[in-house]
This record gives C-alpha cells, sequence and structure tokens, in this order.
C-alpha cells in the first residue's frame, strides 16, 4: 500500500542546515520513495528560504496561527513535495534559523516553533484542502509540540493521525518556563506530566516524547543510552516508561550528495580501487590549510566546536598529534573559547596545523576527500554523519565508542585487522590518554600502508545507504497506521 507522511522538520538539506537533522530531512523523502512512501516535507519560510525558492503557490492562510498571519506555500523539494510556512513575523529575520548573528537565540523561539507545530497539526487534520497524510513524522524540540497538538488539540471532526517523534539529539529539549502553556493554544488537560509539562515548564521534545505513537532516534546505541541519566539528560524516565515505544534507527547518507565518485567539490573525484588519486585532493587541502607536505597523515575535523563534540579535549592532544608527526586540518565554527585556542594551536605550530572558522559545506567535502583520517572524539553522538561520509569517502574515522560512532566504525583491533574487516579506530575514553592513543594507533597503522588502504577499502564498500534505513521507517510506519486502524 502506498503511504503519505508529512515529515516536519526545523531544517532541510539543500535549503537550510545547521547540522545532521538538516541532512537527514533532505534525506528521507528519496529513501522512503523506494519504499512506497511518498513524504511532503514541511519548513519554516526563513528568510535565506524564501530567497533560494523565489515565487510559490499559496495553498492556505492562517488570519492568526498562535497570534500572527502566515500562509502554507507549496514547492519541491528536490523531486519531492514541499510546504513551507511563510509567517514573516516568525521566521522573516537575518541570523540563523534559531539565533541572531551573534549567536544568541531569539527570545521567541517558543513562539515560532509552536506556531510551525500548530501550523503542521492543522494539516495533519486535514485543514487544508486537498492534503491528507497517513502519519506525520516530527523532528527533534522544534517540532515536538506536534504530537501534543494532534493529541489534546486536533482539528475539530478530525480523524487521529499516528505520529512519530525522532530524537537527533537529546541534549537540545526545547524547555521553556509555565507561563508561556497559556499562549500555545492547549486546553489544561495537557498541563500535566503525561502531557507538556517537564520539571515544572514546558518541554517541547518532552511533549512529543510524550504523546507520539512512537519514539525513534537515530542509532540503536544511543536508544539504549538514552535510558540513562547521563545521556537522558532528565527525559530517561519517558524513555524507560515507553520503552516498547522506542526504536534506534540508523541514519544512512545521501548518495546523491555524499558520493568521492562524482563528487563536485573535489579537484580529483575517485572510488574504491584508486585511492592512490586523493594524493592531488590532499595536496589541495595542504595549500588550501597552509600546511607543510610531507608522507605523514594528514588529520581533519568538520564540526561543531562544543563540549559535546570532545573539542576541548582535541585542544589537549594537539601537541601530541604534532609531536607523532600528524598534521592537522580544522574546519568548525561554535565555542569562541575553542575557537580561539585553536587559533593559538596553530600558531604555535605553523605548517603543522590549520584551521578554518566557518561554516563552508564544500571544504567539509574537500576535507573528506582529501584527509588521511577524520577525528570525532564526541562525548555523546547520537548517530553522527562526519564519520559516516569518512567512511564513503576513504577518510578513515577515529571515533569515541558512542552512539552512533559505535554502532558504524569497527576498530582495527587485532582480532577486526585478522578477520579484514575494521574499518577505523575507537577510543575507550574521551579524555588526554584516550584520545592520545588512538591517534598513536591510527599513526601506527598508516606507518603500514597496505593495512590502510585496506581499512579505507572496507570503509569505502561498506554499506550506510538509506536503503535499510528507509525500508526501517517505512515499516514503522505501516504498523502504526495498522495499530491506529
Ligand atoms: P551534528 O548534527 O551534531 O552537528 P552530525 O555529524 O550529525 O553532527 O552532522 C554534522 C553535519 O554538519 C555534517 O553534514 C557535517 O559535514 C556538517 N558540518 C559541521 N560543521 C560544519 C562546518 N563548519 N562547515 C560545513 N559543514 C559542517
Amino acid at each position: 500500500m502506498s503511504l503519505s507522511v508529512l515529515s516536519v522538520a526545523s531544517e532541510a538539506v539543500p535549503l537550510v542546515k545547521t547540522g545532521g537533522l538538516a541532512d537527514v530531512a533532505g534525506a528521507l523523502p528519496a529513501a522512503l520513495s523506494a519504499q512506497d512512501v511518498a513524504v511532503t516535507t514541511f519548513i519554516p519560510g526563513y528568510r535565506p528560504v524564501m530567497e533560494k525558492l523565489g515565487k510559490l503557490r499559496s495553498v492556505h492562510k492562517w488570519d492568526a496561527l498562535l497570534g500572527k498571519p502566515a500562509r502554507l506555500l507549496a514547492g519541491k523539494l528536490g523531486e519531492h513535495k514541499l510546504l513551507v510556512l511563510d509567517a514573516p513575523d516568525y521566521f522573516a529575520r537575518d541570523g540563523g534559523p534559531y539565533a541572531d548573528a551573534s549567536g544568541r537565540d531569539w527570545d521567541d523561539n517558543w513562539h515560532r516553533f509552536a506556531a510551525f507545530a500548530r501550523a503542521a497539526a492543522d494539516l495533519a487534520g486535514g485543514a487544508v484542502k486537498g492534503r491528507r497524510y497517513d502519519l506525520v513524522h516530527a523532528h527533534d524540540w522544534q517540532s515536538g509540540l506536534l504530537p501534543a497538538y494532534l493529541r489534546f488539540a486536533p482539528v475539530a471532526g478530525s480523524k487521529p493521525v499516528p505520529s512519530i517523534m525522532t530524537i537527533h539529539n537529546m541534549a537540545f529539549q526545547g524547555y521553556y518556563p509555565a507561563s508561556i502553556f497559556a499562549r500555545l493554544g492547549l486546553p489544561g488537560a495537557a498541563w500535566s506530566v503525561d502531557g507538556v509539562e517537564s520539571y515544572a515548564g514546558v518541554g517541547f521534545l518532552k511533549a512529543g516524547m510524550q504523546s507520539a505513537s512512537a519514539i525513534t532516534t537515530v542509532s540503536p546505541t544511543y536508544a539504549g543510552e538514552i535510558r540513562a541519566p547521563d545521556f537522558g539528560m532528565g527525559l530517561e524516565g519517558i524513555v524507560l516508561a515507553r520503552s516498547n515505544r522506542v526504536h534506534g534507527i540508523l541514519n544512512g547518507i545521501d548518495p546523491a550528495e555524499w558520493n568521492p565518485a562524482n563528487d563536485p567539490h573535489l579537484a580529483q573525484t575517485y572510488g574504491p580501487g584508486q585511492l592512490a588519486k586523493r594524493k592531488r585532493n590532499k595536496r589541495a587541502l595542504e595549500a588550501e590549510f597552509g600546511l607543510a607536505c610531507d608522507n605523514g597523515p594528514l588529520f581533519v575535523v568538520v564540526s561543531r566546536l562544543t563540549w559535546q563534540k570532545g573539542m576541548d579535549v582535541l585542544l589537549e592532544v594537539l601537541d601530541h598529534l604534532v609531536g607523532i608527526g600528524g598534521r592537522l586540518a580544522l574546519l568548525g565554527s561554535g565555542d569562541k573559547a575553542i575557537e580561539q585556542q585553536l587559533h593559538a594551536a596553530a600558531a604555535r605550530h605553523p605548517g603543522r596545523i590549520g584551521i578554518r572558522i566557518g561554516y563552508d559545506e564544500a571544504l567539509s567535502h574537500q576535507l573528506q576527500g582529501g584527509g588521511d583520517a577524520i577525528l570525532v572524539p564526541s562525548r555523546f553522538e547520537p548517530c553522527g554523519l562526519t564519520q559516516l561520509y569518512g567512511l564513503a569517502y576513504g577518510c578513515v574515522p577515529i571515533v569515541s565508542r558512542t552512539g552512533g560512532l559505535a554502532d558504524s566504525v569497527i576498530d582495527a583491533n587485532p582480532a577486526a585487522i585478522r578477520a579484514g574487516v575494521a574499518t577505523g579506530v575507537q577510543m575507550n575514553t574521551v579524555d588526554y590518554q584516550g584520545l592520545a592513543m588512538a591517534l598513536s594507533r591510527a599513526v601506527d597503522l598508516f606507518a603500514q600502508p597496505e593495512q590502510w588502504k585496506r581499512l579505507q577499502k572496507n570503509g569505502m564498500t561498506a554499506d550506510f545507504s538509506w536503503s535499510a534505513s528507509g525500508a526501517a521507517y517505512a515499516a514503522l510506519y505501516r504498523q502504526l497506521i495498522k495499530e491506529q486502524a
């Protein structure tokens, strides 16, 4: 049976991206169309999105969507259906999707994303002529109120629609003071621990987890980790209480965006049998980052510069990395103190450490296509995409053993090397000791070219396409629709 699903996300490639959520939301429609599921993606009409899309057809109008006027516009996300919430009071501003140009969160984020979720609930409930959906798929806290609206304040007379709440990162929960509750347009019954209340405030992600028909997260290991306080971050109780409704489905790679054989950002494209060709990309990177040319490994990083990503630990090991013959090219932005210390390390090690602060999609591809190894020392990592791109590009991932990193990288321990299945290096602990030891192991492996080539080839030929994950989502959709019938 062919299904129609509304995927509700605050960002989606190629229109707006701050992290992995955008990659996933952008890739899901194609992954699911192979499963006979037609996905319509719904995103907010931020100013840059509206500029990119140009003129679109208006298909619905709200005089007051949680107090402000809004229109629903229909367009295309690649070959797939797209709906955009055009609400200038909420979304037409300079800066990022969630924060102003200085990085400060918008004060009215609760209002912006409550309105977005309300609009999605109206759509799901058939308020927009000609649109109906068998299921709605809400992503992250920005869409978290959607399942709650469907449960507590559905469109009058509408048929119940099953919903999924996907957690891309439990660290971002959308937690606001109780005083906003009265302005959400929810009935008093929603104000309970079984509804949207969370530690005496309103929890957007919590609301979604509590009200959705099922909860998914983006790797099997993370689905287990969020049952405990360290990773559940206060919401572990719901994960445990609803554990028979929690699923871990690993993200895949979108081959239209990430394929070294036809990546337009690379100086030189290549396949798994042409690893020597990567040299040209490596030379280009060395030039770009002002690094000396030598035969040692070029480590790369593409990351938000945060504590979650273990970037403070990276800073601690930089002298060791250089001391054992490595070089580093890093692209990232985030924590200002980390940025400053990275600049200081680059100044200490000219020609050995090159830093680029900022967000640069093309350069992120070039780092994967020319680096020898990508470092991902995250303290927690729901799925992680950069290690998957590293695998696909022959840029060997050096990762911590957590979440999706543990699920996607096979450590080059003696047994895995003997069996010929290793794809990277895992560190046991995210601290100086753990990362320094992992780097030393990588340098040793790199000094054995046949061994290293094996790691690269294993990664490049491993299947991290969306086909298995798309099938898992489609099976879950069908199960939930059946239960609801
Ligand atoms: P998260 O979503 O937690 O930041 P993921 O590994 O899931 O981490 O996804 C990060 C995505 O953002 C990847 O596609 C990565 O290439 C990209 N990315 C991160 N930092 C930058 C940057 N500074 N410039 C370009 N792309 C970046």
